[in-house]
């Protein structure tokens, strides 16, 4: 019986090479994994390391309310072996299109690949009684911008670590230890971000959109009123006169918007109450500072902290 030349080389019998190569194989696979935000692709590439490749749907400095379903992202989905959303209807507009033309059932919702990582928090500013969308509403479930909250980092970790572990058992040690050791890090920044935000408590602010309310409780700030009369739709001049009343009334002093909206509201409304207006990343990648999530919230004390010092 010949033999092969690679039987030769490694003088094993041809059954002992192909499990060697399985066993390799199996060993490096990566688990492919899909976000719909840069958020949630950092706190993956923190947990997974090694053992995931991670491809973020949209970018920071895109409003994630609003992502156009192109086939080149049907095609990344088409690829996943997970896909992990931010949910409550964030991004209820596109996500379900892609999934739809992306064909894979690994990532159809009730399959171990498709996770709504909005479980893993307490959900805040959720309506109350029947829902009405006539208004254009786009919370109706409640504040998706959860990601901004650095309380709600900790659980967000724990379910993206337990899931990646059902999926890849062999690595589960890996995934907690690189877990355990991310909220170490982001704890001991949160406990600095705290102390340098605490001059700042009470301080009272006026949004473009609910996209800062997770932030504004964590650091025990004021949200007072928003430019949008309701989530996803434009201010009208009676709502902005009401707002500026109400801002000169309670002295609000900060007028913060996600960088992505332009700002010529803001503007008008600072004009007629002398407050500032911020317009900040609402996001990982949102600015090249905020490469991850350490360093979104970096990047937001930093500039807040220096507005507010400014602004006595
Ligand atoms: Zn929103």
């Amino acid at each position: 019986m010949p033999v092969s030349r690679f039987q030769k080389i490694l003088g094993l019998p041809i059954g002992c090479l192909l499990a060697v190569l399985l066993g390799v194989q199996t060993v490096w696979a990566q688990l492919n994994v899909v976000t719909t935000t840069e958020d949630i692709a950092s706190l993956v590439q923190v947990v997974g390391g090694e053992w995931v490749t991670v491809q973020s749907l949209s970018r920071g400095y895109q409003d994630t309310h609003f992502v156009q379903a192109k086939p080149s992202l049907m095609v990344t989905v088409h690829k996943a072996d997970l896909l992990i959303y931010q949910g409550m209807e964030l991004e209820v507009g596109w996500l379900p299109l892609l999934i739809r033309g992306a064909r894979n059932p690994k990532v159809f919702l009730g399959q171990p690949g498709n996770l709504d990582l909005s479980l893993s928090i307490d959900p805040i500013e959720v309506p109350q009684g029947a829902l009405d969308r006539s208004m254009g509403d786009v919370h109706a479930f409640g504040n998706p911008h959860y990601n901004l909250g650095p309380s709600n980092i900790k659980p967000m970790v724990f379910m993206i670590a337990d899931h990646l572990s059902e999926l890849d058992p062999n690595h589960e040690t890996q995934f907690k230890s690189n877990r355990n050791t991310f909220i170490k890090r982001f704890d001991a920044r949160l406990d600095e971000w705290r102390q340098r935000m605490a001059p700042f408590k009470g301080q009272k602010v006026v949004t473009f959109h609910r996209t800062w309310s997770y932030f504004l409780r964590e650091f025990g700030m004021q949200y007072v009123g928003t430019l949008e009369p309701v989530p996803g739709i434009q201010p009208s001049p009676p709502h902005l006169i009401r707002l500026s009343q109400l801002m000169n009334a309670q002295n609000v002093r900060l007028i913060l918007q996600a960088n992505y909206y332009r700002d010529k509201f803001s503007k008008l409304l600072a004009g007629k109450t002398g407050a500032r207006v911020l317009a900040l990343p609402p996001g990982v990648g949102g600015v090249p500072e905020a490469g991850d999530t350490i360093g979104l919230f970096d990047y937001l004390v930093n500039q807040i902290t220096k507005a507010l010092s400014n602004n006595e």
